[in-house]
């Protein structure tokens, strides 16, 4: 692997390539499959092991497989003919999930190992890899005034338990696959993404669509009082996901980047309590805040260095939070009514 990597121009690619989205079914990957649409592939294949019926979002024109990737047969049928794969199926959530599920969590490593073997032995060209900022060693992050976090300080290795620990395994993976097979492998360690698609209520939210949701439910039941997980002094950052997709996109095609992993993230650190005064901010209320500090927390703060991703990509993450919190707050008021009218969403 690249030990000082510098940075190079994006390769080129063909349009006509077999392009592979693992996770498809859910926010990010349903994403990806619209912007790689959007920007002219015509041989895009979405796999998730979800039903058809439950996925966030089907892009006409891409052709959409229904398979469980723990299970290695699985694994080769997705990856056939494959020249770019992007892995991101998981069993994942927020805060309420990850420290609830660790079980659950862990075993997203059979996705991995069989995903990066087949896709070896389809001799694929370029393989991504959807690593996450949980890898980091929590014993950094436990002041909400954090330093921002960089790419070395995965190691020595504290990640957060379950989630984090197979993340950070099947990173090496990526990291071994290019070091002893020479397969190209790209890792980004994404930071908290949100925006409309994703999952808005039902036990897996990340906080800034848990927070939309109150609010609008709070405003829609008349109460004005929403209910807080922790004292809301804990600290994060939100990426936007157009800069998510984007991002991703730019990693796979930067060689110097092989092997390496990058923080995918902004640096825009909010606590908690800011997080719901720029929603209150958009919806035009103010809310009763009541802190449940039983609730899961995660770490006290985390941020994103972004000091490697400006040196190699010329490019950060960059869509204002209250921006991005916009476009999430009316779409999720969309689902919420949608919902309220009796009609499906796409959570349900
Ligand atoms: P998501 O839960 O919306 O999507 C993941 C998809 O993987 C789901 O549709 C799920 O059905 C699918 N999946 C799970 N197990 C599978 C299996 N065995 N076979 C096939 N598909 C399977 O999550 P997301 O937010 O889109 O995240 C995508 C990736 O990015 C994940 O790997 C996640 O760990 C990583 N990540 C996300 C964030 C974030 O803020 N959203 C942060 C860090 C890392």
């Amino acid at each position: 692997m690249p030990k000082n990597p510098s940075p190079k121009k994006s390769a080129a690619v063909d349009k006509d390539i077999q392009i592979v989205v693992a996770g498809a079914g859910g926010f990010i990957g349903g994403h990806l499959c619209r912007y790689f649409k959007d920007k002219g592939f015509t041989r895009i294949r979405a796999v998730d092991k979800k039903p058809l019926s439950n996925w966030y979002q089907r892009t006409p024109g891409v052709e959409s497989l229904c398979l469980d990737l723990s299970e290695e047969k699985n694994c080769r049928r997705a990856v056939e003919g494959a020249t770019e794969i992007y892995q991101l199926a998981a069993d994942m959530g927020g805060m309420g999930f990850i420290e609830r599920f660790r079980i659950e969590c862990l075993r997203s490593v059979l996705i991995n190992t069989h995903m990066i073997e087949s896709a070896y032995k389809a001799g694929c060209d370029r393989y991504f890899y959807s690593s996450s900022a949980c890898v980091y060693n929590t014993d950094l992050q436990k002041d909400p005034k954090v330093t921002a976090l960089k790419e070395s300080d995965a190691y020595p290795a504290m990640s957060e338990r379950g989630y984090g620990w197979e993340k950070l395994i099947s990173e090496m993976f990526c990291q071994e696959y290019w070091a002893e097979r020479g397969m190209k492998t790209f890792i980004a360690r994404f930071h908290n993404a949100y925006g409309p698609w994703g999952t808005w209520d039902g036990g897996r939210e990340k906080a800034p669509a848990a927070l939309c949701r109150k609010i609008i439910q709070a405003i829609d039941d008349k109460s004005l009082a929403i209910q807080i997980w922790g004292d809301g002094t804990r600290t994060r950052s939100f990426m936007y996901i157009d800069d998510c997709v984007k991002g991703i996109d730019m990693i796979a095609h930067t060689d110097a980047l092989i092997a390496t992993p990058i923080n995918l993230g902004t640096s825009e650190l909010v606590t908690v309590n800011q997080l719901v005064s720029i929603i209150e901010k958009i919806a035009g209320v103010k809310v009763k805040r009541e802190y449940d500090l039983t609730a899961p927390q995660g770490v006290h703060g985390r941020n994103s260095d972004n000091t490697f991703i400006r040196k190699m990509l010329g490019w950060e993450p960059k869509t204002p939070l209250k921006d991005g919190l916009a476009e999430t707050y009316a779409w999720i008021k969309e689902q919420f009514y949608l919902r309220k009218a009796g009609q499906r969403t796409i959570t349900d």
